[in-house]
């Protein structure tokens, strides 16, 4: 008689916590988690197949967004989030959920919602031009 063996593997989890920033891929050992940049996204791909339960990646998440556990086996993204350009000069700053975080920590330490909303949207350079708002 076969057995009916059960579609789940011990791999890793993410949570709500990730921001995305690419440190569990790149300590990966084995490309079971990857990110994905096309310059408009950055995307975090798991395939729980290739997952060794090294753990590195749950080491090295400093958001300790990530452990291991029972998962499904589905390959797929597990986390995404939009890349944020300076509205001044169009640099790149961060990804959006690196950025709310961030602008959550400085409302807690009792920054202004203007004060947040240039953290959100201008680089360091900008903001120093627009030193008159920053000042008040
Ligand atoms: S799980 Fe942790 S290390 Fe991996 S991308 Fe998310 S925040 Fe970064
Ligand atoms: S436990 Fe190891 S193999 Fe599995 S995703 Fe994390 S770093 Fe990669």
């Amino acid at each position: 008689m076969v057995e009916n063996i059960a579609e789940e593997i011990r791999a890793v989890r993410i949570d709500d916590a990730c921001v995305i920033c690419g440190g569990c891929a790149l300590v990966c050992p084995t490309n079971a988690l990857m990110l994905e940049d096309d310059g408009i996204q950055v995307k975090l791909h798991l395939n729980p197949q290739d997952c060794i339960s090294c753990e590195a990646c749950v080491d090295t998440c400093a958001h300790y967004a990530i452990d291991l556990d029972w998962v499904d086996s589905v390959a797929g993204i597990v986390a995404e989030s939009a890349w944020v350009y300076c509205r001044g000069c169009g640099e790149r700053l961060a990804n959006r959920a690196e950025i709310d975080v961030m602008c959550m920590q400085l409302a807690q330490a009792g920054f202004s919602e203007e004060l947040l909303e240039f953290t959100a949207n201008f680089c360091t350079s900008c903001k120093y031009h627009r030193a008159g708002i920053l000042k008040r």
